[in-house]
């Protein structure tokens, strides 16, 4: 009997060796494991034997059996795994896509990066604001007309959506003594017609610096600096006059147009430039407001529309492209 097992085990072992793929090993299976194979005919021809002889070779037929059902499943196991990582040196590869930024939040971090370089720190507040620290603080009166400025989405008498984020200048020097040099991102709420230019909510960044001593030309210095970071060094400039009730004096920065270099197209209006961020010399009443003495103190403040600075960037001409989610403009960043 044993030298019968040997030889079957020899066999088995040359037959699983020949298997060249999973539909022969199948074939072995039948040959030595079937209901009719070679090794439950062996369990058969035991069934004469004596008790103790029945004991030895059973086991041995047994190990004999268990040792093939083990190895062939491993080697099924290995044409299994060959055929599913089949790899073929000349296929060209597949690229997964590449998942990126948002450009509003490319803008937005830019903006963000720059102003924490120069040492300004990140300040948030809520989005839904009392008067006060809207307009009332910011030097606006109830009776201002610059409100008109800013269509605003009032949920009660005394409570709206804020307009701008310079409620959280407000709240933090209220809070905090001079030296105060905080940016404000964040979002804002204006009671727009959803069109190429505008847009009901939208983001801002706004910059403070109070302090002792705080100039003008500080600020000048700090806007080409920004204008450099954002726009590229060649990028040209201009300062010019404007109006904000809470800065004074006030001015808006504009650069050379994009598309034209300042020629003059359709894009700048013919002008050569196109408008940036509003900013200028905070408003001693402002200060008062806050009970920061205006005579020991001064500041400049800015804010811009991250949209804005993103049309004008990348020059987009219609500001609802940012929300409409088509994968065809997102994938173009
Ligand atoms: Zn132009």
């Amino acid at each position: 009997m044993q030298e019968k097992l040997n030889k079957l085990e020899k066999e088995i072992q040359r037959s699983l060796a020949e298997a060249s793929d999973a539909a022969t090993l199948e074939a072995v299976r039948i040959k030595y494991l079937g209901r009719k194979g070679a090794i439950n005919m062996l369990f058969k021809e035991i069934a004469q034997m004596s008790i103790e002889e029945k004991k030895t070779c059973g086991e041995a037929i047994n190990k004999l059996k268990n040792d093939t059902v083990s190895e062939l499943n491993l080697r099924l196991e290995r044409f299994k795994d060959k055929s599913k990582g089949r790899f073929e040196l000349l296929l060209p590869g597949k690229m997964p896509p590449v998942g990126h930024f948002h450009p509003l939040s490319k803008v937005f971090n830019e903006i963000v990066m720059f102003f924490k370089s120069h040492g300004f720190t990140v300040e948030t507040g809520p989005e839904i604001e009392y008067d006060w620290y809207n307009f009332g603080a910011l030097n606006m009166a109830k009776d201002h007309p610059a409100r008109d400025m800013f269509s605003s989405f009032f949920i009660k008498e005394d409570l709206l959506l804020r307009s701008h984020t310079s409620p959280v200048q407000i709240r933090v020097m209220e809070n905090q003594k001079p030296p105060v040099k905080i940016i404000c991102p964040g979002r804002c709420y204006r009671y727009d017609a959803f069109d190429a230019s505008h847009s009901p909510v939208f983001h801002q960044v706004e910059a403070l610096y109070v302090d002792k001593g705080v100039s003008l030309g500080e600020l000048k210095w700090l806007l080409s600096e920004f204008v450099k970071y954002i726009f590229g060094p060649k990028t040209k400039y201009q300062l010019r006059p404007s109006f904000f009730p809470f800065t004074e004096p006030s001015g808006e920065l504009a650069i050379s147009c994009m598309v034209c270099g300042g020629e003059g197209c359709s894009v700048c209006s013919n002008s050569g430039w196109l408008e940036l961020l509003g900013c200028g010399m905070v408003h001693p009443n402002v200060l008062k407001n806050v009970k920061i003495s205006p005579k020991k103190y001064s500041g400049y403040a800015l804010g811009m529309g991250v949209e804005r600075v993103a049309m004008v960037k990348y020059i987009i001409d219609d500001i609802r492209v940012f929300y409409n989610n088509d994968i065809r403009f997102l994938e173009q960043f």
